[in-house]
């Protein structure tokens, strides 16, 4: 009997626990992961950029928990002795008609309270010798770090604060039993007191088994990465992106240093024909169903028709993502990238076509469900599993009992 159960041992379901027991130092936490690993999906095939919160809309829960939780990231790191650098990085406009966007982008960040300055193109050229721009903004805060690492530290964590953490369990139904719920998985029931979904892609299939309607679809986007080969990463020295589409901030290919050293390069953005397809050529027919099913996703096929066929041109064509990436570096070549690993995003998006912006989380009966945790949940995972333990009901019960003599 636990009186928190969790679903899902990416980085958000494990924040959630470490923040539990902070909280309630005397519960029994039980942590499920269907995976052998923990931070196998989202988690451990990310961009691992610190982000600073320049780009969220001011007042989002993105826009607080990142500009805050970009600093707890960082403190974790330096006392857990996890590496990781804050080096910056620049957006830069390549071109004359991007300079208003970069501005409206700089006002945003000080909007935001992010370090952020104007540089010139000259002053950019200091710091990625290789770039051709026509102006950029610089951006202090910005880090770089591997999530699996913290990931297994808040494991760690969790299981010294007396929580329980099992892999290889995949939760296939939850039942009712009296003010109790039931996760039943391949390795055994497990009963609790209160669920809390971080299940990301598949988010939305555990708050219906919950009994709660997420009100939006899961939609899978994966994101294609390339790595610049070693004898070329002298071109990046530390992030550099592109002034963003602000309908779609996650699009644009740029260039990152990783913590290891390597450089990425990407992610695009194209639809998913399975929610963990990592290969193009991975194909679920339920999930294809349910998507080409959704009415949300037809009509945000015919919003933004252009950009989803320009992704996809960008998926199948090395020339045509060399050509992304040349616009920022002019200088690399289509030999100078290998494909390299490929991370799938968990988007919900709604019945009328729009995607959901913000992080989303909807309380149901003794239980919470996460149904949208997009980027920059990694950076802002202290900050959101924070957030969901405040949504919780007080657990009375819980409550440490201060006797006095
Ligand atoms: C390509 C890409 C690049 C990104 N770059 C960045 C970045 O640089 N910085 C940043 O801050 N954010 C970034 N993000 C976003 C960030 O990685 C995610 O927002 C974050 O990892 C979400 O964490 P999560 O725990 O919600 O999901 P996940 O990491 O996907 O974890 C969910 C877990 O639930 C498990 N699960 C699902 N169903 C069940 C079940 N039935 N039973 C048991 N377990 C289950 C899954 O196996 C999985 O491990 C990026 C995301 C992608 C995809």
């Amino acid at each position: 009997m636990f009186d928190f159960a969790i679903v899902g041992g990416g980085i958000v379901g494990l924040s959630t626990g470490l923040a539990l027991g902070k909280r309630y130092p005397h519960a029994r936490i039980l942590v499920l992961e269907k995976e052998s690993q923990w931070a196998f999906h989202q988690t451990g095939n990310n961009s691992g950029v610190i982000h600073s919160g320049i780009y969220y809309k001011p007042g989002s829960f993105k826009a607080k928990f990142c500009r805050d939780g970009s600093r707890s990231m960082v403190e974790f790191c330096q006392e857990h002795g996890i590496d990781h650098e804050v080096c910056g990085k620049v957006i830069v406009a390549t071109e004359e008609q991007e300079l208003p966007r970069l501005e409206n982008l700089y006002k945003r960040g000080l909007e935001n309270g992010i370090k952020v300055q104007k540089i010139s193109p000259e002053a950019v050229k200091e710091i990625e010798p290789h770039v051709k721009c026509v102006g950029g903004i610089r951006v202090f805060s910005t880090g770089i770090v591997n999530y699996k690492q913290v990931c297994l530290k808040y494991a760690e964590l969790i299981q010294q604060q007396g929580g329980e953490l099992r892999l290889n369990t995949k939760v296939l139904k939850i039942s009712p039993s009296g003010q109790n719920q039931v996760l039943e998985t391949n390795n055994g029931s497990f009963e609790t007191r209160f669920v809390i979904n971080c299940a990301g892609l598949h988010s939305d299939r555990i708050a219906k088994l919950g009994r709660v309607e997420p009100q939006a679809k899961i939609v899978p986007f994966r994101g294609e990465y390339y790595e610049l080969t070693p004898e070329k990463r002298y071109l990046v020295k530390t992030l550099i992106y592109p002034v963003p589409n602000p309908d779609f901030p996650f699009l644009g290919v740029h260039f990152t240093r990783m913590i290891d050293n390597s450089v990425h390069a990407g992610p695009n953005a194209v639809l998913s024909l399975k929610r963990e397809g990592y290969k193009k050529t991975d194909f679920n027919l339920g999930d294809f169903a349910e998507v080409i099913t959704y009415p949300g996703f037809w009509k945000l096929a015919a919003k933004h028709a252009d950009e989803g066929i320009q992704e996809i041109i960008r998926s199948f064509s090395k020339a045509a993502f060399t050509r992304s990436l040349q616009k920022l570096i002019p200088e690399v070549q289509a030999q100078d990238l290998v494909p390299t690993h490929a991370g799938v995003r968990a988007q919900a998006l709604m019945n009328d076509g729009s995607l959901v912006d913000d992080f989303l989380i909807v309380p149901g009966h003794n239980s919470i469900h996460v149904c949208n945790a997009p980027s920059p949940a990694a950076t802002s995972s202290l900050e959101i599993g924070t957030a969901i333990v405040a949504q919780i009901p007080q657990q009375s019960h819980l409550e440490t009992v201060v006797t006095t003599m």
